[in-house]
């Protein structure tokens, strides 16, 4: 589903992306972990070129892009394959809650106003905020908000839903609601990447993880591997310091 090959991305001097190979298999949830300032949300958001990357190959869903030279048509469509789920939700404050999660059936996808209310409509039910539809982003929790930007992110039908760092604005006793709507959508086997520092979740939720130091992949395998008996010292470390 997902082919990156010697992705590289450097801010002023600061080189952030030392070269990413991965792939990701259909039906994956990949987690990504590592130390703050690592290159993980760098990494994620070359993935639908939110970020440019200055070197290296993007595929997603059989359509590549050659990171430094893409067309707009090009970057155009690599987002429809995907849908970011963001850290602090981005969604439009002066639109209602079923507003949000309509538009982009209506202007990406330019789906009748009446089908894109009515998918809208089951989708935020999905998520547990059926009575909350006709409310606007300031009236609802961080974790109702985030459930929007879930509800959103599945509305579009991509490919892949990229998630960067979903909880990590939240109050802690709303991360729970958050994370076990991301395990549910998990379970339906849709792909996703997920840029988290819940390791309980990464342990429980993904099929793979990686885990990224200094802008390298440094280990990756099964939660079990990675997680519970890591290799490298450097994973070891972070393991430790968060336990
Ligand atoms: P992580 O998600 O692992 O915490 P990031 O990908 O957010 O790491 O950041 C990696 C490094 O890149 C950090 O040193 C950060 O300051 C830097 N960085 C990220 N985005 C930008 C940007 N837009 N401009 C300049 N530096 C950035």
């Amino acid at each position: 589903m997902i082919k990156l090959r010697n992705i590289k991305k450097q801010f002023k001097h600061n080189q952030v992306l030392k070269g990413i190979d991965l792939d990701v298999q259909k039906g994956d949830v990949l987690v990504i972990v590592g130390p703050s300032g690592s290159g993980k949300t760098t990494l994620l958001r070359c993935m639908n070129y939110l970020e440019k990357p200055d070197e290296g190959t993007i595929e997603i869903d059989g359509f590549t892009v050659e990171g430094s030279h893409a067309s707009k048509g090009d970057i155009l469509a690599l987002r429809r394959k995907t849908a970011m789920v963001f850290q602090h939700y981005n969604l439009f404050k002066n639109k209602t809650v079923i507003e949000n999660v309509m538009e982009g059936l209506i202007v990406a996808k330019k789906m009748p106003k009446k089908k894109a209310k009515d998918i809208s409509r089951a989708l935020l039910e999905k998520v547990g905020l059926a009575e909350k539809v006709d409310e606007y982003p300031s009236q609802l929790s961080g974790g109702q908000q985030q459930r929007v930007g879930i509800a959103r992110a599945l509305a579009l039908n991509p490919s892949v839903i990229l998630f960067d760092e979903p909880t990590s604005a939240l109050d802690p006793e709303m991360v729970g609601e958050v994370l076990s709507i991301i395990k549910e959508i998990a379970e339906e086997g849709i792909t996703m990447v997920v840029v988290t520092h819940e390791i309980d979740f990464a342990r429980e939720v993904a099929n793979r993880v990686i885990f990224m130091d200094e802008g390298h992949i440094v280990e990756q395998g099964t939660p079990q591997e990675v997680l519970i008996h890591p290799k490298h010292e450097r994973t070891k470390r972070f393991l430790r310091r968060l336990t």
